[in-house]
Formats: structure tokens, C-alpha cells, sequence
């Protein structure tokens, strides 16, 4: 028997019992169809914390009064704005703080950390990721790849589902780092796969991608903020993530990375370097010749995007109150009830048969889940969108939606779920 009831009743009962229904108030629910928005695209932008605008203006008016001494004198020096992210973006990827910087984008992370974490030659020069990686890793490592002058289709090891199978054994991963662990210098990973939502085991994946004798980096682009992440413990020696997902900052907001301690302290690492990198006791001497700051400030090119990092800075004060657990508490129940109304709405038409390709373990899924519609095509997907459902489509047939824990509710759920009801009849 489930614990959950198929019923709107049973639905508002959910949320009168959830402790974290208030926050929905916090965002803006976009209302920009003649339907109430149900919102379950927080995988692909999350939805914008009302006090967003209250944190930018606070750096626009700075800007206004102080101009260039805005840097020092803004009520948030700019010359040092990315610090006051650091500590609780660090809790959310389970990091010391010195592991961590907020700064530049996503991909542009991805290919900075390589530059000192992919370091081929010619006995160990291959790099091991999931088949279906998100597109931008993919051409990030395959440029990568050929950079240092190797073949993409030799260099790159796919780990991809068995067939007739949606999703990557953990125990095929393990297999494959231990096949070519003669050559392989660096297993790189999205941490929740974009396209399944299946969440890997980071811990076992970075414990056997060592013994291989390689490094181990993860793109946490839909992680962060969504799953619990714990990568000091894990020993991960790096990882980059955006902020715009689960983490709510807008769009093209700025990005996180994460250099192992272990790391961190080894000056001597190669790297691409720019100022903001620099030793800042020092920075504006300007002297010839990189001093890099200790820890992962070390890999910072450019001074802080302010604006972007003001509404980031809006939104981790938010998860900072939460906190990870209770909003992984949440999300667990929030996606276990969708996936029971999704169960019982395909149970209950003979037309169409919706097959969750997510895991069912909730050890090895977030918030999203990805539904396969059997018997449907993109009507179905038209018809939610006509009814003020915003999800994500992609062909032939699968729907992946995202109830977030931080504004979704389980009467969104249950709406979304009458309305697949219709459109599947
Ligand atoms: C969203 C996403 C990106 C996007 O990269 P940007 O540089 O921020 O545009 C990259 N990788 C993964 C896995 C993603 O999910």
C-alpha cells in the first residue's frame, strides 16, 4: 500500500503537512499562459527568488554612488564579492571553503580545470564519461582531447546503457575504469544525468577511478542543490556546476568549482592564469610572473560579475536557511508522489503507457524524473503545455519534468498529473 492518495484532497493535505510549503511565496511563479503555471522546469532555470531584485539594486545603487571605489567601498566591496558566496556554496557541494569558487560560467570551468586535471600522455591520455553526456561536455571533451593532439574516438571511453536499457549500470562504469586503467587519465561524469536524471555513486566511481591511477572530476550541473554532495569526503579532485538550475540565479548565472584540497595547496599545478587568480595580498602590485592564490581562488581569471553574483548570493541565503537535508527530505516525497500519480494514471489508460526511465531507488535519483509516453507523440506534450504546464520535451517521446522542492507543490503534482490523465485519453 502506498502512503500516498490519487486526490486533490489528499494532494493539499500533503502540502498543509509540509514545512517548506511557505517558501513557494518566496519565488515568482511565471504566469505568462491564460492557465495557472505549473512550473517543473527548475532542472533548466530555476524559478527567480523575489529578493533578487532587492540584492542587484543594493549593487546597482552602489554603482551609481561610488563608481570604480564601488570596489572597496560598496556596501558588498566588489573587489571581494565573490567571498560572501563561498561558504555556503561550499556547504552545498559538501566542500571546505577554500575548495571553492564562484566564478565564470559552467563550460568555461570545465575546460579551465582540465587544463590542470587533464594532463594526457602517451601511456595514459584517455578520458572515460557517460554516453549522453550534456552536449556542451561533450564538445568540451572531445576539443580537449584533440588539443593534445589525440583522436576523439580513440581517446574517449562512452559508458552507455546496456541495450534495450535506459540507464548506465553503476557495476558497467566500475567495469570500464577497470578495463582501461592502463591508459586512463581522467574520469569525467555529470553527477545527475541530464537526460535520465539518473544520479551516479560519485563516491565509488572516484574511489575505483584512483585505483585506476586516474583523477576524477564531475560536472554537477544538475547536483548542485538538488542531491546531496559530500565531494571532500568522496576525495573528487574536481568538479564545476552552474547556478541557474537547481540553484535558482538566472540565467547564464554564474558558475561554482571545486579543487580538492589535495590539490588546492599545490601553487605548482598548471593552469591557465588571469589577475583575479592572483595572490591578492599582492594582486595590484602587478608584477610579472602568476603567484596564484591558495586553493581553488586559484583558478579565478576575471573580477566578479556582480550583478549575476548578487542574484546567486539572493537565492544560496535562501538555501542556506533550508538546508540541504530537509530540502532533500522533501524532494524525495515530492518525486515519490509524482512518480505514484504517474504510475496510476498509466495504470488506468489503455492508450498510453507512461514508463519512468528514472531509478526508482531514490538513492540514485534528485528531482527529476523522465517519463517515457508509449502510444503518444508530441500532442501529448502540446496539450500539458496548452494547460500551463511548463516541462521539457524531447524526441520522440520522452517528457522530463522537474518538481522542485523549494516552490513545487503536491497539489502541482496532482494537477500535472489530471491533466497527462487527459491528454493520454
Ligand atoms: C546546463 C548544463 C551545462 C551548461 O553549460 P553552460 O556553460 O552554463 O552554458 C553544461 N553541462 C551540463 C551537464 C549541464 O546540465
Amino acid at each position: 500500500m502506498s502512503k500516498f492518495i490519487f486526490s486533490e484532497a489528499g494532494a493539499k493535505e500533503l502540502d498543509q503537512n509540509d514545512a517548506l510549503s511557505a517558501y513557494r511565496d518566496r519565488f515568482s511563479m511565471p504566469d505568462f499562459t491564460d492557465h495557472a503555471c505549473i512550473y517543473f522546469t527548475g532542472n533548466s532555470l530555476g524559478l527567480k527568488p523575489k529578493v533578487v531584485d532587492n540584492y542587484i539594486k543594493q549593487e546597482l545603487n552602489d554603482w551609481s554612488k561610488y563608481g570604480v571605489e564601488g570596489h572597496f567601498h560598496a556596501k558588498n566591496p566588489w573587489f571581494s564579492y565573490h567571498e560572501i558566496l563561498t561558504e555556503q556554496a561550499a556547504r552545498i557541494v559538501g566542500a571546505k571553503n577554500k575548495e571553492v569558487v564562484i566564478t565564470h560560467s559552467l563550460t568555461t570551468n570545465l575546460h579551465l580545470l582540465m587544463v590542470s586535471f587533464y594532463r594526457p600522455t602517451k601511456g595514459r591520455y584517455k578520458i572515460l564519461c557517460e554516453a549522453k553526456a550534456f552536449p556542451s561536455d561533450q564538445y568540451a571533451l572531445e576539443s580537449q582531447v584533440k588539443f593534445h593532439g589525440y583522436a576523439p574516438d580513440d581517446a574517449i571511453i562512452e559508458v552507455a546503457p546496456r541495450d534495450g536499457e535506459h540507464l548506465i549500470r553503476h557495476e558497467d562504469i566500475l567495469d570500464a575504469i577497470e578495463a582501461n586503467k592502463a591508459d586512463l587519465a581522467l574520469v569525467m561524469i555529470g553527477g545527475v544525468n541530464y537526460y535520465s536524471g539518473q544520479l551516479f555513486d560519485m563516491e565509488s566511481i572516484t574511489r575505483a577511478g584512483h585505483e585506476a591511477g586516474a583523477l576524477v572530476g564531475f560536472d554537477l550541473a544538475h547536483a548542485a542543490g538538488n542531491v546531496i554532495l559530500k565531494l571532500h569526503e568522496w576525495q573528487v579532485d574536481f568538479a564545476a556546476w552552474c547556478s541557474y538550475k537547481y540553484l535558482n540565479s538566472g540565467p547564464g548565472g554564474v558558475s561554482g568549482m571545486f579543487v580538492h584540497e589535495k590539490h588546492a595547496n599545490s601553487p605548482k599545478l598548471p593552469r591557465f592564469a588571469g589577475w583575479w587568480g592572483y595572490d591578492k595580498s599582492t594582486r595590484f602590485q602587478m608584477e610579472p610572473g602568476f603567484v596564484p592564490m591558495e586553493g581553488a581562488e586559484g583558478w579565478q581569471l576575471s573580477n566578479a560579475p556582480v550583478i549575476s553574483m548578487a542574484a546567486h548570493k539572493a537565492s544560496l541565503d535562501i538555501f542556506d536557511e533550508v538546508g540541504m537535508e530537509k530540502l532533500r527530505a522533501k524532494s524525495d516525497d515530492l518525486t515519490a508522489y509524482l512518480e505514484f500519480c504517474i504510475e496510476k494514471v498509466s495504470n488506468e489508460n489503455a492508450n498510453c503507457n507512461f514508463e519512468i526511465i528514472t531509478p526508482k531507488n531514490l538513492a540514485e535519483r534528485g528531482a527529476q524524473l523522465s517519463i517515457l509516453c508509449h502510444g503518444k507523440g508530441k500532442e501529448l506534450f502540446d496539450y500539458l503545455s496548452d494547460n500551463g504546464v511548463v516541462a521539457d520535451w524531447r524526441e520522440p517521446n520522452v517528457i522530463r519534468v522537474a518538481p522542485v522542492p523549494l516552490y513545487n507543490s503536491f497539489e502541482d503534482v496532482y494537477q500535472f498529473a489530471k491533466l497527462l490523465e487527459q491528454a493520454a485519453r
